[in-house]
């Protein structure tokens, strides 16, 4: 991603936003109950909920801050048990924000292959075709050096018996980038059902990100 350094939100700011993303996800059926996590970059460490929160009632409180130098520093809860899987996504400085979800198509790809290819072209949003990493037990060291790996060259990432974890500029972009993996990955798995799915070759990506480069699809702009 590029965009580094985007507007960082304040500790309370950050707790109120981190909130309403998780009672928006758990509207929108991508959580159920406490499957999840979400996190956003605040200056000298990240905003992430605490451990145990039902996405569909989280508050403010249910948020804490953890420093850089992982003290808690807001907050009075134990953060995420995905605490390292999150800060492993932060390596690349341009992300800002981190979604975790249990959103069932994703794991059902994972059940049945390992990797989600490129089958339509906005998923070259999230890095085109997007990998599967292998099943480690949540809140490892090792599920969260697979998921960084992963993250270091896509927006997206699907894990194993699990579920997913996508990245974006700021909470929005983390959020659509979450919806965007499961509506790719509910269609697999409907091509999937009937015969073998297709998939873009290299040459056509290569023309839908040169198209959207000249147009600048997917961004509101100025005509
Ligand atoms: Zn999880």
């Amino acid at each position: 991603m590029t965009d580094a350094g985007a507007t960082r939100p304040d500790a309370a700011a950050a707790r109120l936003h981190v909130a309403a993303v998780c009672r928006a996800l758990a509207a929108d059926g991508l959580v159920k109950g406490t499957a999840g996590n979400v996190s956003v970059r605040v200056d000298g460490g990240i905003a992430i909920t605490a451990t145990g929160v039902v996405f569909a009632d989280a508050v403010a409180d249910d948020v804490v801050i953890v420093g850089d130098d992982r003290r808690l520093r807001h907050g009075i809860l134990a953060p995420s048990t995905e605490l390292d899987l999150h800060f492993a996504a932060y390596a690349d400085d341009a992300v800002g924000a981190v979604v975790h979800t249990h959103a069932p198509a994703a794991v059902a790809v994972s059940l049945v292959s390992d990797r989600l290819p490129c089958v339509h072209y906005q998923q070259l949003t999230l890095g085109g075709e997007i990998e599967v990493v292998p099943f480690s037990v949540f809140g490892s060291r090792a599920l969260a050096d697979a998921t960084g790996d992963a993250l270091s060259s896509a927006n997206a990432v699907i894990l194993a018996h699990h579920g997913a974890v996508t990245t974006g500029r700021d909470l929005a972009e983390a959020v659509a980038h979450t919806t965007l993996l499961e509506w790719a990955c509910d269609i697999y798995l409907r091509a999937r059902a009937a015969g073998e799915p297709a998939e873009l070759s290299p040459a056509q990506q290569a023309d839908v990100i040169a198209a959207a480069v000249a147009t600048g699809y997917g961004y509101k702009h100025e005509v």
